[in-house]
């Protein structure tokens, strides 16, 4: 039998169902699923993704079985409607829609009235007797094919498109503004005007066979798997390319046939606030990109209960059985034909971070799905979004009273921001580049924009509604946006927005600040600073009662979901007692990693560090660190104060030492007068210092062995800080941990020096306390030996920043400068030093099973930046780590992302096809400056 490769959908059961994305698409799946439903969906047919992945394997052509099953799929169309594909007296009229695994808004291509020509425009005039609803679709389609199929449209960001402007001088001749204005008459003689320009730019002829329309279009949208766009948006998603798209061939129902018909686009559940509301919008006489386009500014969905309560009633029950047979939040396109209702679409829909959690909290309590289905519902990033500032409310009340609240848009992407404006995605995302805080300021978006977007804080139009493309995308990427802002007046050319209110008129010009909201869709004149969210005022500020707080209390039900179910612990990077408590308040169960050397720059101890360092004799060092002693003492205490009875691991000095000189002549100048050096003393000591690369050279334990005292002097000022502490009675539990070991050697060299010290706080204090010395794994021999190390250590911390740096021969400082492009290029997945190379990590599964085969119980962590990374925390649980430890604001997705993992791999009750979702999507990686800045060297 030949492969099949075109599902039908239609009749009573379609071929195809939900479990069928990965071949049909998204769309595909679900209009097959639809069908199985009995809603009332147009037949149609999809064409796998697998035919997608053959044409681009074999130089873009078809398997030989494709033509003669899309035959028979059009006929068995014709059939169930009672129309024929060409039919000059009731003609068949398709769309074509692009539609991948994922869903890709508006990325790819569609090409709907797929079937008038001349001849058959004059059947479709018959049978609906609407002459001008015709020429309207068949003007539609001749400007769809010449864009997308034949390539007729602006190449460049100043050029217009050929189409629209034959729309304007017509509408000019004729004295109108509105597209609806036109009549049949206009509308036909538009049909003309774009053959004749299709003819003239291109040298060919519109195709009037709709045979060859069908294939043109089918090639087209195969062909739209390799945008531009499509592409970066698959980056940004991770999308692999392999996937392909399926193509969706349906038959067309109308949405603007009259009064009587409409169309729209619904949410189950508001996808913005994630509130159990029906939500969406329609238009009646429109087709659906009408509504997508933000070209007409449509209406609330809650009016057609008022305008038509019986077809309000029918998509309610739509609504409800949906979510009651896929348990999540749909989104749908309908279109109501002479009031007759279709559903052409449904997915699980977009929806901001506060919705994920809202939603995936409520559908628990009304019994549609387990906390562990909703656990694996939120994306760990999308935590980040109910962490996201607001604006200080005073200083937004404050730019009320000045009168610099001059709009109002739809609320289309929760949070604040602030930035200046820029008028065109380049050059928001210039402007970005250059650290820039950027607002996107649009007529409306379309899919060329979603690099700018992506670069932007913020994106802000003047058209358009909730599901419009910038509302669907700046929610998808988790961008603060407000949308559809009809009071602004922006003018491209003059780079400039004007606003008319009552009293005056606002022109900012591109470059001023604006500030948006997206939660409320307030628009201000000038910058107006952010302020923490609710539950950083709730968890961090202690500004607002946790019962004042729905969002705070969402959060607090998953984080208690995720603590029940994971079994990797958490930890924080931390050095500061205030960021310890900070970490506390967001769930840490230890500190992972704490850098002594942050401690250094603060007050004057620097002065200390540097007299140290310039020291010519172990006397004149033992001086110098005695000075350092008190400092480190109380930092300690502070922490284990803070940290009570829970485990501190403090990393004994680790950066190279010329990191701590100064190195103007002035600075240097300076200290001279400071420490009674010469400054030709103090030069020389830093060009002796100078390393040509410090991050292999003298640091880490390398620093301890040569000088032993610095160790000790840590040691005794973290055991005198214990001593102290147990004496308070908490029962302290500090871990000395010594960075970069290659050689088991340097461990036991370092690790005697602690010990003895123990011993002598112990006994000065007359006290006891728990400890254990363990080592950082961050170079590669130290992984490859682990098991002499283990012999030694107590345990294990996976330092994967310089880990990951000398197994690849990648410096972090440097490597952002070619990185992108390797990215960008596919020769590498993604930036390793943000989700685990798995190079890499092959390493660290290595160091962990040959340290425990010498101590099968030692513990071992992670402390590098990727602790806070869902892709690199499910890799740690199945490596069998005890804990990761994150910066104190990435616990939360920490703590969610390893309940994750515990639910994928090892819940035998989570349902196989949780199992198989792919580990968690991780958000795009952005390589912003501040991003990489993070896993820098230089403290
Ligand atoms: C590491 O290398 O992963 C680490 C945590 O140490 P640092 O970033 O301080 O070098
Ligand atoms: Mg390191």
């Amino acid at each position: 039998m030949p492969k099949k490769l075109v599902y039908y959908f239609g009749g009573k059961k379609a071929d195809g169902d939900a479990a069928m994305k990965p071949l049909l698409g998204g769309k595909g799946a679900n209009l097959a699923e639809m069908v199985n439903l009995k809603l009332p969906v147009p037949p149609g047919f999809t064409i796998t993704t697998e035919v997608c992945t053959h044409y681009y394997k074999n130089n873009r052509k078809y398997p030989k079985e494709l033509k003669s099953q899309v035959r028979a799929a059009l006929a068995r169309i014709e059939k169930e409607i009672g129309k024929k594909f060409g039919d000059k007296n009731d003609p068949l009229l398709v769309s074509v829609r692009s539609g991948a695994r994922a869903s890709m808004p508006g990325m790819m291509d569609t090409i709907l009235n797929l079937g008038l020509n001349d001849d058959t425009v004059h059947g479709l005039i018959e049978m609906t007797g609407n002459e001008r609803f015709v020429y309207d679709s068949y003007r539609r389609f001749v400007q769809m094919y010449g864009d997308v199929v034949m390539e007729l449209r602006p190449h460049s960001k100043d050029e217009r498109d050929p189409f629209e402007l034959i729309i304007e001088a017509m509408k000019k001749t004729k004295g109108v503004t509105q597209d609806t204005e036109l009549t049949a008459e206009d509308l036909k003689e538009l049909v003309y005007r774009f053959k004749m320009e299709i003819k003239n730019k291109l040298g060919r002829e519109f195709p009037e066979d709709p045979v060859e329309q069908l294939n043109g279009a089918v090639d087209a949208v195969f062909n739209s798997w390799m945008n531009e766009r499509a592409i970066v948006y698959r980056k940004l998603n991770n999308i692999p390319e392999s996937w392909g798209t399926a193509v969706n061939v349906q038959s067309m129902v109308f949405g603007n046939m009259g009064e009587t018909s409409g169309t729209g686009v619904a949410f189950t559940r508001d996808p913005a606030s994630g509130e159990n509301v029906f939500y969406g919008e329609y238009l009646m006489n429109a087709q659906g990109e009408d509504v997508v386009a933000g070209i007409r500014t449509p209406l609330a969905i809650s009016t057609l209960n008022v305008q038509d309560p019986a077809m309000y009633a029918q998509l309610e029950k739509v609504r409800k059985s949906l979510e009651k047979h896929y348990k999540d939040m749909m989104d749908i396109e309908f279109t109501i034909q002479d009031g007759k209702l279709y559903i052409l679409q449904c997915r699980v829909g977009k929806r901001t971070g506060n919705a994920a959690v809202r939603i995936a909290v409520d559908m628990v309590k009304e019994r549609l799905i387990t906390d562990k289905e909703a656990l694996l519902r939120i994306e760990p990033d999308q935590l980040n979004q109910l962490l996201r500032p607001i604006f200080d409310n005073s200083e937004k009340e404050a730019a009320i009273k000045q009168g610099r609240l001059i709009a109002k848009g739809l609320n289309a992407g929760p949070g604040a921001a602030t930035g200046r404006i820029y008028f065109n995605a380049a050059d928001a995302e210039e402007a970005a580049s250059k650290r820039e805080k950027v607002i996107l300021v649009r007529i409306e978006t379309s899919p060329e924009d979603i690099k700018g977007m992506n670069a932007s804080e913020g994106i802000l139009t003047a058209r358009g509604g909730m599901t419009s493309h910038a509302a669907l995308v700046a929610r998808q990427m988790g961008k603060v946006c407000v949308a559809g802002c009809g009071s602004l007046d922006i003018d491209y050319s003059a780079r400039e927005l004007k606003v008319e209110l009552a009293e005056k008129t606002v022109v900012l010009k591109e470059g001023d600040w604006i500030s948006i909201d997206g939660t409320t869709g307030e628009v201000f004149e000038g910058k107006i600073n952010t302020k923490e969210s609710e539950i950083l005022q709730v968890l961090l500020e202690k500004s607002l009662k946790p019962e004042y707080s729905e969002t705070y209390q969402i959060y607090e039900k998953v984080m208690h979901w995720a603590d029940k179910y994971r079994t990797l612990k958490v930890r924080t990077n931390a050095d500061q007692p205030d960021q310890c408590s900070n970490a506390l308040a967001f769930g840490a169960q230890g500190i992972g990693l704490c850098r002594t050397e942050h401690m250094f720059f603060g007050g004057d101890r620097i002065d200390a560090v540097r007299e140290m360092i310039l020291s010519d004799t172990l006397e004149e060092r033992e001086k110098a660190l005695a000075k350092l002693f008190p400092f480190q003492k109380d930092d300690f205490y502070g922490i284990f104060k803070v940290m009570e009875d829970r485990p501190v691991t403090i990393r004994t000095l680790d950066p190279p030492l010329h990191e701590f000189l100064p190195h103007t002549e002035h600075e240097q100048k300076e200290l001279a007068l400071k420490t009674g050096k010469t400054f030709d003393e103090i030069k020389a000591k830093v060009e002796n210092l100078h390393e040509f690369n410090p991050m292999m050279g003298h640091r880490g334990c390398r620093l301890g062995i040569v000088y032993p005292e610095i160790t000790a002097m840590q040691a005794r000022a973290i055991f005198t800080a214990a001593a102290e502490v147990k004496k308070e009675g908490i029962n302290v539990k500090p871990e000395v941990m010594i960075p970069l070991i290659g050689y088991a050697s340097e461990l036991e060299n370092q690790t005697k020096v602690v010990r003895k010290v123990a011993a002598e706080v112990m006994e000065e204090h007359g006290v006891k306390f728990e400890y254990h010395v363990g080592t950082m794994i961050e170079v590669p021999r130290a992984a490859i030996t682990a098991d002499e190390v283990a012999h030694t250590a107590e345990f294990f911390s996976f330092g994967t920043n310089d880990l990951t740096q000398l197994t690849m021969g990648l410096s972090r400082d440097d490597s952002g400068n070619f990185l992108p492009f390797y990215e960008a290029k596919d020769i590498i997945p993604g930036d390793p030093f943000v989700s685990i190379d798995h190079g890499v990590a092959e390493l660290v599964s290595m160091a962990v099973q040959k340290g425990r085969s010498v101590k099968p119980k030692l513990k071992v962590g992670i402390c590098g930046e990727h602790g806070g990374d869902p892709k690199t925390i499910h890799f740690c649980h199945k490596a069998g780590l005890n804990y990761v430890s994150c910066s104190p604001f990435r616990l939360p997705i920490a703590r969610l992302s390893a309940a994750q993992a515990h639910l994928m791999y090892d819940d035998i009750q989570i349902k196989p096809a949780a199992k198989k979702k792919p580990a968690i999507k991780s958000k795009p990686v952005k390589k912003t400056a501040a991003k990489r800045k993070v896993t820098k060297r230089k403290k």
